[in-house]
Parts: C-alpha cells; structure tokens; sequence
C-alpha cells in the first residue's frame, strides 16, 4: 500500500467517477477494493439521496465487488443522524421512497406539512409537490437539504440535483436550507466517522470531485486523496485551495509503483473513461467542448459540477458544533 496510508483504518470511497463510471467498473478498482478490504474497513460514500443503500450495495455486488447496505454511507442516512442528534421526529420531505425509507428506519416520521422540511434528489419530482414542498418553507418551515450538488452524472449527461432545487426553491420562496447534509459538509464527516467508528486521522477520503470529496476530508481532518478516473485533475485541484494527495487511480493507491504493466492496462481503461465523459458533457452547458480530452491525453475532462456553495456556507452557520473527536462520541445505532 502507498506509504502514507499504511496506517489507516478507514477508507471512504466516492463511487462514481472513483470505483465505477455509470455502468462501467474502472480499471483496477475491484483488485483495489479486495486488497484494501484485508487491512482497513471499507466504506462507499455518496451524496446520491435518491437512491437507497440496498440498490448501491446491489449494483456494486453485480460489478463484483461483494457489499452490503452496511458498508454503504448515504447525505440521507447524514440527513437522519443530523434529525435524531437534533430531536426532530417529523419532516415533510421532497425525495424519492429511498429517502422516505432511510428516514423511517431512523425512527422519523414523514407526513404532509411538517415544522421540518427536508429537500432530497428527488428523480420523481411532481409540480404538486414542488408547490407544496415551497409552501411549506414560505410558511416558515425548518429547511433542511441532503446535499449541495447542482448536477449528477449520468452516463447520458449531467442532470439536475438537489443544488439546482434549491436555486429553484429560492427564486420562488427567497429562503435557501438552514442546513446541508451531504460531502463536503461536518454532519456527514461525523456521521461517517461515527459509523467507521474511527477518528479523523485514522481515514482517508478518496474521490474525484474535488470540492466535495476532497474538501470533506480537507475540511474534516481526514486525508484526501484524489484519484484522476472522474471529475478532478491536477490542474483544478492546483487552483483549488484544498491539499490533497493526487493518483492516477484507486488501484494506484494500493500498488503504487506497480510498474508498466498495469500502467498500460490502466491506459485501456482510460480510453473507455474518456468516451464515457465525452458523451456525459455533450448535453452540458457548464463543460466548454475544448476542454475534453484529446486522444492521446491521459488527463480527464474538468466537467464544471459545481455545489451550491454560497447556500452551503450560510448553512454551515448553524452547524458549528466540533468535528468528531473520541470514538465513544456520536456513535449511532446502526
Ligand atoms: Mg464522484
């Protein structure tokens, strides 16, 4: 394993762009994954809060890589701890049935008009509800959201997440969410650390997006390590602000230095990667055509993915309780 993680305990991984691309398995991810899996505990991380942990466990299962729900860490499972830790037993939600379940296995009712309002990726998304779901937060409803993203990559294409709602929710109603729960945000990091039950320094973030993944370990003491196979390059990341360690991919994490041979089977890979991304950002009006890959390129496109910041920092705010520092603290049922 690369030296400077030989220590750790805990490895969060980002899916998409990180372990797979849409449908596709990037190269030496499932090799990564069995290796690190025999000395630290892995763990998959997503702000995707409109799908539920059994589908993401099922879908990584096919792919080969053998998971359970409970190795699964979701903004909507982040969204019920901050709901339990805060005493709030009743939301109305704008999100899918994954979202509504994950809530009501944390013991949370979901009814029509609540005091809580709760904003998730809702792929569903009816006019009635929206309506309904403004209603509520011009009425002076709690507003809570699951995670920052504007956009989510399909393999089609990017189209809108929660972010984007919320820009949508403010234009109508002037309020944006008191409280944002997924990457890069503390809740989350607590939430996952409580669920690792491990300490900040014991982890390692690693993804491709680098102002949520990267800035979730960044801002909440754990290493981060951006892998080159998504979003993020080495370029963005320079301009960024945010220290992180940069591979080629996950499996270069674990066999650093493995030499030629893997480096040319990661190169295939790369070549499907970049066709995949070609066809994502032809339908993106935040991805300038110029900056896709040339063939003969290794580095990836810097697919614009931008979070809603300005709303997240007003929402962080309210959350300013200590990141997680002993591991008897704010440890879940779960
Ligand atoms: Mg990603």
């Amino acid at each position: 394993m690369y030296k400077n993680y030989a220590d750790k305990k805990v490895f969060f991984l980002d899916l998409d762009g990180t372990v797979y691309l849409s449908d596709t398995l990037i190269s030496g991810a499932k090799e990564a994954i069995e290796a690190l899996r025999q000395n630290a505990k892995v763990f998959f991380l997503t702000n995707n809060s409109s799908k539920s942990r059994d589908t993401y466990a099922k879908k990584l299962t096919n792919l080969g890589i053998p998971t359970s729900r409970e190795d699964i860490i979701t903004s909507s499972g982040a969204t019920a701890h901050y709901l339990k830790l805060n005493g709030i037993k009743e939301v109305s939600v704008l999100g899918t049935d994954g979202l509504k379940d994950e809530l009501k296995e944390n013991g949370i009712n979901v009814v029509k008009s609540a005091k809580t309002a709760v904003l998730g990726f809702d792929t569903d998304l009816s006019y009635a509800n929206l309506c309904a779901f403004c209603d509520l937060i011009r009425g002076g409803a709690r507003y809570i959201a699951t995670h920052p993203d504007f956009n989510c990559p399909t393999k089609d294409g990017f189209i809108p997440d929660v972010g984007s709602f919320m820009a949508l929710i403010n234009a109508s109603t002037g309020r944006s969410p008191e409280v944002i729960c997924g990457k890069p945000n503390a809740i989350m990091a607590k939430y996952a650390l409580s669920r690792a039950q491990a300490l900040p320094s014991e982890a390692v973030m690693v993804g491709d997006r680098i102002y949520t993944d990267l800035k979730f370990g960044a801002d909440n003491g754990i290493s981060a390590a951006l892998v080159l196979t998504g979003e993020g390059t080495r370029e963005e990341l320079a301009s960024s602000g945010v220290t992180a360690d940069v591979f080629n991919s996950l499996y270069d994490i674990v066999f650093y230095g493995v030499g030629e041979k893997f480096k040319q089977k990661l190169g295939a890979g790369l070549s499907g990667i970049k066709n995949i991304f070609a066809k994502r950002s032809k339908n993106s009006a935040h991805v300038p055509q110029d900056s896709l890959p040339n063939e003969d390129s290794s580095t990836l496109p810097n697919a614009s993915c931008r979070t809603d910041y300005e709303a997240m920092n007003e929402a962080k705010k309210v959350d300013d309780s200590p990141i997680f520092t002993s591991k008897t603290e704010d440890l879940t049922n779960e």
